[in-house]
C-alpha cells in the first residue's frame, strides 16, 4: 500500500518565498567589490529575485538553459542563484580562479546562453568572448552604465529596474535540474555536477539540523567559501531556509577583511577551507587581536590542522567544526558537531577528536571497502576506500553517459578510517598516500605534526619515487619568520609519528602552490620534485 501524502514538489523558489513569508525582516548583508556594505532585508531580496527572474524571461531563458555565473560572494551572485533555478534554468557557478582555457571550456562544455560577470572578471571575459559564441548576453553585475561597450554586454542594475516586484514563479518537477558546478579537473578536464531542485533542497536541510552545522534563526553566518565553490556548501540556501541573517564577504578575503567583518556584523558561524583561515589567524596573531563573536569555524576542503584547531579555541574561543565532502556531493557528507561528551574532555584531548572529521549526516551514508570490494570494520583503525551513497551525491557526470558510481555507491577517492561511534578519519586522498616499503604513509597527518612546530606557517608533504623503498616523503616548509631551525623540527617530529615516517628531506621554501579551490597542489609539486630523491642519491 501506498502511502496516501501530497507529493514532494519542493522547489528554490518555494525556499525563496517561505523565508519571505517567516523571517522577512532578516537581513542579507553583503560587501561590494568596491568595499561598501549593502544590506536587504529578505523580503527586498525576494523583490530584485523576482525583478531579475522577469529580465530572464525577457531575455528568453527557457527550462534547462544553463546560465553561467563568474562571481565573488554578493547579494547580486545570490539573486542570481534564486531567480535562475526559480525559473527552471540552471544556474552554473564557474570558478573564476582555473585558467582561461579552463573556464573556457567549461563554459563551452555547458552551452551556456548568458554571462553574469563580477566587474573584476570583466577583461578576463571580454578576452574570451570571441570564442564563445553561443554566449548571446554577459550581464555585469555593476551598476548603471559600469560595463563594456558591446551589443552582448548588459548592465545588471539597468534591466532590474525596468521590472516590476511580482513574478509568477512557474511550477515543475522537483528532479528538474537547478545548479551546475564543475569538479576543479586537477587530473583531467573539469567534470560537471548537476544538482537538483530536491537534492539541493534536502542537503541545505540536513545542514540545518543541531547535529549538522546547526543553522538557525540566531544564526549570523558567513560563507568565506566562495559561491563559485560547491555552492558556497549550500549555505545560501540553508541560510534562507533557517532564517539566518547572512553575511557575504564579496571579493576581500585577507585576514584583516575578514576580521573586520567578522566583528562589525557579530558573525558566529563561519565556513572556509583551511587556507582562508591561516590568513586570518596570522592577521589577528600579528595585531594581537581577538574574535568575540565567533563561535563556530566550519572547516572542510582539505584537513583542519591541530594547531588551527587549538588556536581558534584558545585564542577566540571558537569551536572549528571539521567538515567533510566534495563536489559530487553537493558536497557535505559528514560533521564534527560538538557533542556534550566531547567539550567535557580535557582540552587538548578534546582537539584530537576534532581532527576527525565527524559523523554522516543524515541520509548520507558511508561505508569503507578494502581493495577487493569486502568492507571494512568500525573499528578506528582500518583503513580503505571511502564510498557514499545518498539523495545529493552524484549518479551521473554532466553529459557523460558512464555511470559515476559502482554497485550503488560512489567512490570518493579517499581513503579513511570509521570508528564504532561512525565517526570517519580521512587518512589521506588515495593519491597523494605515500607507499614506502610496502606501508602506507599519511601525508596529512606528516603536515599536521609539522604545523604544530614553532615557526612553521604551511606544510605539504609529497612522496617521491625513491630507488630502494618505492616512494619515500618529502616535506616543504614555508616560515613564519625565516630561516627555519630545520633540525629542530625533524628532532620534534621523532616524536610525533613512527620514525620511518620521517621525511628524508625536509625543505623550506618561499610558496607553495594551490589549485583554484585553494588545495595544496600535489600533483604540480610531485612532477616538480620526481627524480629529487633519485639525483640525490646516485
Ligand atoms: P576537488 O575534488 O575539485 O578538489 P572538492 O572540493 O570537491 O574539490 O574536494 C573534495 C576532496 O577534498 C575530498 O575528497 C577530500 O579529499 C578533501 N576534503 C574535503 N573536506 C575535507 C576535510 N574536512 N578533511 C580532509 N580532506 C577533506
Amino acid at each position: 500500500m501506498r502511502g496516501q501524502m501530497m507529493p514532494n514538489d519542493l522547489l528554490i523558489s518555494d525556499l525563496l518565498e517561505h523565508a519571505v513569508r517567516n523571517h522577512a525582516q532578516q537581513q542579507i548583508i553583503s560587501r561590494r567589490l568596491d568595499g561598501r556594505i549593502v544590506r536587504h532585508s529578505f523580503h527586498e531580496f525576494a523583490q530584485r529575485c523576482r525583478q531579475l527572474a522577469g529580465v530572464l524571461q525577457d531575455l528568453d531563458v527557457r527550462v534547462g538553459d544553463r546560465i553561467a555565473t563568474l562571481a565573488w560572494n554578493t547579494h547580486r551572485h545570490l539573486e542570481a542563484y534564486y531567480a535562475i533555478s526559480g525559473i527552471g534554468a540552471i544556474v552554473h557557478t564557474v570558478n573564476p580562479r582555473l585558467f582561461a582555457h579552463q573556464i573556457e571550456y567549461i563554459l563551452q562544455h555547458a552551452e551556456d546562453r548568458i554571462l553574469f560577470v563580477d566587474i573584476s572578471f570583466i577583461a578576463m571575459v571580454e578576452a574570451m568572448l570571441p570564442r564563445l559564441p553561443r554566449i548571446e548576453h554577459v550581464i555585469a553585475l555593476s551598476d548603471w552604465g559600469d560595463k563594456p561597450q558591446g551589443e552582448r554586454w548588459l548592465c545588471y542594475e539597468g534591466l532590474l529596474s525596468d521590472q516590476p516586484a511580482h513574478f509568477a514563479w512557474p511550477r515543475f518537477d522537483a528532479q528538474t535540474a537547478a545548479a551546475l558546478c564543475y569538479t576543479s579537473g586537477t587530473t583531467g578536464q573539469p567534470k560537471g555536477v548537476l544538482y537538483s531542485h530536491s537534492s539541493t533542497l534536502l542537503h541545505a536541510m540536513a545542514a540545518c539540523r543541531a547535529d549538522a552545522i546547526g543553522i538557525g534563526p540566531d544564526s549570523v553566518i558567513m560563507p568565506v567559501v566562495p559561491m563559485f565553490h560547491v555552492c558556497a556548501w549550500g549555505v545560501p540556501y540553508a541560510a534562507l531556509m533557517a532564517g539566518a541573517r547572512l553575511i557575504l564577504p564579496g571579493a576581500a578575503l585577507d585576514g584583516a577583511a575578514l576580521s573586520e567583518l567578522i566583528q562589525s556584523e557579530g558573525c558566529n558561524i563561519a565556513l572556509g577551507v583551511p587556507t582562508v583561515w591561516m590568513g586570518l589567524l596570522a592577521h589577528l596573531r600579528q595585531h594581537g587581536q581577538r574574535l568575540t563573536s565567533l563561535q563556530r569555524v566550519v572547516i572542510g576542503g582539505s584537513a583542519a590542522p591541530l594547531a588551527m584547531i587549538r588556536e581558534f579555541d584558545q585564542v577566540h574561543a571558537a569551536f572549528v567544526m571539521h567538515a567533510w565532502g566534495m563536489t559530487e556531493m553537493s558536497p557535505l557528507g559528514s560533521t564534527n558537531t560538538p557533542t556534550p561528551e566531547l567539550l567535557a574532555l580535557p582540552a587538548e584531548e578534546r582537539y584530537q577528536r576534532q581532527l576527525s572529521q565527524g559523523r554522516a549526516v543524515f541520509g548520507l551514508h558511508m561505508e569503507i571497502f578494502h581493495e577487493d570490494g569486502q568492507a571494512m570494520p568500525h573499528d578506528g583503525q582500518a583503513y580503505g576506500h571511502l564510498k557514499v551513497r545518498g539523495p545529493w551525491v552524484l549518479a551521473h557526470y554532466y553529459r557523460s553517459d558512464v555511470p559515476a558510481t559502482q554497485d550503488g555507491w560512489f567512490d570518493t577517492g579517499d581513503i579513511a578510517s570509521i570508528d564504532a561511534q561512525g565517526y570517519m578519519r580521512i587518512v589521506d586522498r588515495a593519491k597523494d598516500l605515500i607507499k614506502s616499503g610496502g606501508e602506507w604513509i599519511s601525508s596529512i597527518d606528516l603536515e599536521n605534526a609539522a604545523l604544530g612546530f614553532p615557526g612553521v606557517r604551511e606544510a605539504c608533504v609529497i612522496g617521491i619515487a625513491h630507488p630502494r623503498w618505492e616512494e619515500r616523503p618529502l616535506m616543504l616548509v614555508i616560515a613564519e619568520s625565516t630561516p627555519l631551525d630545520i633540525a629542530g623540527l625533524r628532532q620534534y617530529l621523532q616524536n610525533q609519528v613512527a620514525r620511518w615516517w620521517l621525511p628524508d628531506s625536509i625543505l623550506e621554501v618561499s610558496e607553495l602552490p594551490h589549485t583554484a579551490t585553494g588545495k595544496l597542489s600535489k600533483l604540480t609539486l610531485r612532477a616538480h620534485y620526481a627524480d629529487y630523491y633519485q639525483d640525490l642519491i646516485t
